[in-house]
């Protein structure tokens, strides 16, 4: 076993709130998407000063507070129950997802019971349709 203090102190990194939460919880994943609008846009507070003042965390299931300066649960707003998707978007708020990795928006397909890629305007992206 490799003694507690080595006495070597790692000069903290830009990205320190990486390596700092993946010290407290070794199974925290990496979020591969967010939802496109703020997590106030869906009612989500801070479980740990109520606050609005937040953001998708870089970990999936977390959010980010910028007055606690931390990755919190955050809680459920209106994830907490059933949504009325038909009021959700009267009160203007979208499910859109941002794709963190292919960095586009992804929407809702009924048909396909997916997140799919928005379809853009540009006709030179034509893919090939599967019959
Ligand atoms: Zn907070």
């Amino acid at each position: 076993m490799e003694p507690l203090h080595s006495g070597v102190r790692d000069t903290p990194a830009p990205r320190d709130r990486f390596d700092i939460a993946k010290g407290v919880d070794g199974h925290l994943r990496m979020r591969t998407w967010h939802y496109v609008q703020k997590p106030a846009e869906y009612d989500i507070q801070c479980d740990k000063c109520h606050g609005s003042n937040l953001w998708w965390s870089e970990y999936e299931g977390k959010i980010w507070c910028y007055d606690c300066l931390l990755d919190v649960d955050g809680t459920e707003g209106v994830f907490g129950g059933p949504i009325p998707i038909e009021l959700a978007g009267v009160l203007g708020m979208s499910f859109d997802r941002w794709d963190m990795v292919n960095k586009q928006v992804l929407v809702w397909d009924k048909k396909a019971n997916d997140y799919v890629p928005q379809i853009t305007d540009r006709k030179s992206d034509v893919t090939k349709e599967t019959p």
